[in-house]
Formats: structure tokens, sequence, C-alpha cells
């Protein structure tokens, strides 16, 4: 029972114990293992996974028997067959610095709190910073893409704005301009920060998914005739469907005549930054005010591995900096990162990137991305020889869109989800429903590309 503590098993036996579990799911990853879960209601109702809390507590080594159950009904994303989304596979040193980062538990506010990972924190942004052009910059970690997108948006908002933060926007309406096939969340964000979601425009984009800017000066243009500001272009780097890449020269230049911020969503592109040859498809970005960026994803650093960087200075503190004497008692500004974050308490995401980065080094991420993205031109060429396959267009980055010749995509996958085979997603393609494959995971090779394509096929 969990009153009676002499039944404690020691947090070091417990960890052991779990090993049994990791063993069980490293193996299954390793054999391709099929997926499951049946469909919610039915794992439910049957009862399948023991979730219930009782009002009496149950001896630890109950709690990790259903705990193994329960992750044996838990997809892992490491799997090959887990093609569904942005991230997949993990590097290891990274699990196990996260794992010592648990076991520390310490709150990214103050140095006082949190001792070197603070300036471990520091260094992994500086290194970022540098990368992303931004060397006099500032960042911060946080909880996902989304976040860091409004991270930037606070600060543009309160840079056009300066009594916002304060007072608000009162009657003023400030114009946000985002391609079509951008992420939800800058709309979200608007809703959220109180700009409004009708006050985000979606910029129409060419054949290749990119914004058009003389579509975004037009919409601009169109706004200041009604009496908006216009406040922040948002640039795609890497589209969460196709991967297309907006052009951040051209969108600058409007930017800049019009007295706008440039954002740069990279939370799927930024870490191309990290390749010798794709690091162009970013070009123009040293001059952009803020980047979003999710190590995340193609990085392969456990969830969520999420931060905005900004250009300049001081904006962030300027934005979020709140007093608080029963908090930040020691030590200069650079150590007490909390003055510059979204949260207060905040746990350590630096910790497992730094591992990451000090195991591969710059080479190894250049050699990571060179893979997925061979990866992706593997899975194309091999569509686009299957006459029974379609290829909407060559990828751009890691997503590969296509279809299956007189098949539903939406469809393909809901049986494919359902039978357990595999976990994969579909999404618009030039109008049109199209199934996308994510060459994210650096475990996929040829073999495993064709047994998914056959998958895929043969549903
Ligand atoms: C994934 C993604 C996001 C959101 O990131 P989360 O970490 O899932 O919140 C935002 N923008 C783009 C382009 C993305 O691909």
């Amino acid at each position: 029972m969990g009153t009676d503590m002499s039944s404690q098993l020691a947090l070091k036996e417990l960890l052991q114990a779990n090993n049994t579990i990791v063993d069980k799911i490293l193996q299954s990853e390793q054999e391709g293992a099929l997926f499951t879960t049946p469909d919610p209601r039915t794992a439910l109702d049957s009862n399948l996974f023991p979730i219930a809390i009782g009002s009496a507590g149950l001896e630890e080594g109950e709690v990790l028997q259903r705990l193994d159950r329960i992750m044996a009904g838990t997809p892992s994303s490491s799997n090959w067959r887990f093609v569904n989304q942005l991230f997949g596979g993990r590097v290891n040193i990274a699990v196990a610095a996260e794992l010592l980062a648990v076991i520390a538990n310490s709150s990214m506010y103050t140095y006082k709190a949190a001792g070197s990972q603070v300036l471990i924190e520091n260094e992994v942004l500086n290194k970022l910073l540098t990368v992303a052009g931004f060397p006099g910059g500032e960042g911060a970690f946080v909880p996902g893409g989304s976040f860091a997108n409004m991270a930037a948006m606070i600060v543009a908002r309160n840079q056009l704005f300066p009594e916002a933060r304060d007072h608000g926007t009162g009657d003023s309406r400030a114009g946000i301009y985002t391609s079509e096939e951008s992420h939800y969340s800058i709309v979200k964000n608007a809703g959220m920060l109180g700009l409004g979601r009708r006050n985000v425009r979606r910029i129409p984009v060419s054949s290749r998914g990119a914004m058009l800017p003389e579509a975004l000066e037009a919409a601009v243009e169109a706004d200041i005739k009604q009496g908006v500001i216009p406040m922040l272009v948002n640039a795609t780097a890497g589209t969460t469907v196709r991967g297309a890449f907006d052009p951040i020269p051209e969108l600058l230049q409007i930017a800049r005549r019009h007295g706008m911020w440039l954002h740069v969503d990279g939370a799927l592109g930024a870490s191309l930054l990290l390749s010798r040859q794709y690091s162009s498809l970013l070009e123009g970005l040293a001059s952009a005010d803020s980047l979003s960026w999710n190590p995340h994803k193609m990085m392969g650093v456990p969830l969520q591995t999420s931060l905005v960087l900004f250009r300049q200075k001081g904006g962030l503190q300027g934005s979020l900096d709140e007093t608080a004497d029963y908090l930040f008692q020691s030590d200069e500004e650079l150590f007490n990162p909390g003055r510059r974050s979204l949260q207060c308490g905040r746990r350590n995401d630096a910790l497992r990137l730094w591992a990451a980065w000090a195991y591969l080094g710059d080479d190894g991420w250049d050699q990571r991305i060179q893979r997925q993205i061979e990866n992706a031109g593997i899975a194309a060429r091999m569509i686009a020889e299957d006459p029974d396959l379609i290829l909407c267009e060559e990828p751009q980055s890691v997503n590969v869109c296509f279809q299956v010749k007189g098949r539903d995509s939406a469809e393909i996958c809901s049986l494919l989800n359902s039978s357990g085979r595999l976990k994969i997603g579909y999404g618009q393609v030039k109008g049109q429903q199209a199934i996308r494959l994510v060459c994210i995971n650096p475990e996929l090779d040829e073999e495993r590309i064709g047994r998914i394509l056959g998958e895929i096929k043969s549903v």
C-alpha cells in the first residue's frame, strides 16, 4: 500500500524492475512489431488496460505490472512502422540524459534552484542562436512549437504596440499574415492573445506550397485601406503536410516595407540549418526577427524539445518579466532564465539536447539530416516507379505525399491504423487528399520503406 512506507521498493530497485518493461518495448521496436491497440471505445469498455484508480493504494510491484500492460498498448514512435507524425526514432544518449533530468527534478527558473543545468541551457541556446545567424540574440525553451510561435507573436505585438502589455491593444486591429498551408497554431494563438482569429489572413501558396509574395503584398495593402495595422508575417520553413519553404528574402522585403515583424516557423525545417547541403533552404533567416525550432522533430530528441529564438536581445524579458522577490533572489539576470520564460516552474528541456549534440557533434547532425532526406528521395523514387502509386510532387524535405490509384487516402490510413500495421496520416496537397509518409526515423532504409509501401498497397 502507498501508506505503508516499509513496503516501498527503493527507487533503485524500482528502476531496475522498470528495465524489464523497457526491454520489452525495445524488443518490439526492433522486430517492427505491429501495434496492438484496438479502437479506444473497445479498449475502455473491455477494461483492456488496468487504468482504474481505487481508494486503496497498491503495492509498487502491482503498479509496475499494470504499467507493463499499459505500455504494451502504447504505440512506440520509435518503431519504424510509426510514420504518422513529424517525429520518430530517438537519439539514445538524449534518453539517458532525460532520465537524469527527471531524477534531479530541477526547475529551470534560477541558477539557485537548477545549478549547472542553467549553464547547460545557456550553452545550448547560444549554439542554436549561432546556427540561426542570431549571434547577439536571445531565446527560450518552450513547451512545443505552438508556444514558440506564441512567444514570437507576443514579442512582436509588444514591439508594434508598446502599450499592449499593460493596457491591451484597445481598438487597434493588428494584421497577421501566414500561408494557407501554415500550422494552425498561428490562428489559435491569435485567438489566445486577444489579437483575434479573424485578423489572421491566410495567404495563397504556389504550386509547391510556398507563400506567394505578391498575394501577401495585396493582402497587406487591402488591410491598410481598412485601418488594420500590419503586424506580423509568419514564414513557414517546412510546412506540416508538404514540407514546403516560404521564400524568406521576398517576405522580409515586404515585412520591412510595412514595418512588420518577420517570424519564421521552423518547427519542422529549422533543423536543416545543421545540414551543409540543405541549410540554404532557410536563406535570409539571419535578417528575420524570430525563429521557432523543434529539435524533437528531425533531431530525434524526446518531446517536447522546442525553442523560440530572437535576433535581438531584450524583447523576451521585456514581454515576460514580472517582479517576484520570493523567486529571483540571487545572481545576475543571465542566470535567472525564469525572467524570460512563459512558465514559472519549468522542467529541464535542455540537458537531453545538450547530450545529443555533445555526442553527435555538428557532423552527426549533418549526417542524420542527410539520411532523412535521402530516405525521402528513395521513397519518392519507389513511388514514382510504381504503376499503382501517384507521387504528388518531389519531396521538399522529409515529407513524401502520394496517392494509391483509385483508392481513398483517408480510408487507407484508417485501415492501416485499425489493423495495427502502420501509423500513417494524410493531408491536403493541391486540393486533393494524399498520404503523407514522414521519413524522419533514421532507422528507415530502402527495405523498410518498401515494406511500408507494400502495406499501403495491400490494405
Ligand atoms: C509541428 C509544427 C508546429 C507545432 O509544434 P508543436 O511542438 O507540435 O506544438 C508548428 N509549426 C510547424 C510548421 C510544425 O510542423
